[in-house]
């Protein structure tokens, strides 16, 4: 990651710092999931590109709803158990929405 623009001035707690970073990855990672959707469009519609497809709206959809939590306040909660999702889990898949015990279930 390199340095985070902040051009509106946020409370310096790491916390909102967290947020503003997040929600760049987030719409960074929908941004490039929305282009290689439109990159399937033309193709013929087998089973490959629709599974594709059908991989990359469940993404964006993942991705929409973490927005949603960021902009409530609860990014960063596991959904299942209420818990903290660690950040290095969040690192690798910001939209995570459960904490690694929750996705096993
Ligand atoms: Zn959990």
């Amino acid at each position: 990651m390199s340095a985070i623009r902040a051009s509106f001035s946020v409370d310096p707690t790491s916390d909102s710092l967290m947020a503003i970073r997040f929600e760049r990855e987030l719409q960074e990672a929908a941004e490039t999931r929305q282009q290689q959707l439109e990159g399937l469009t033309s193709a013929e519609a087998d089973e490959v590109t629709r599974a594709q497809r059908e991989a990359l709206n469940q993404v964006l959809l993942e991705i929409s709803a973490a927005r949603q939590r960021l902009a409530e306040g609860t990014f960063g909660s596991c959904t299942g158990c209420a818990l903290s999702i660690p950040v290095e889990r969040l690192e690798i898949r910001p939209w995570s929405a459960t904490c690694v015990s929750c996705a096993r279930r």
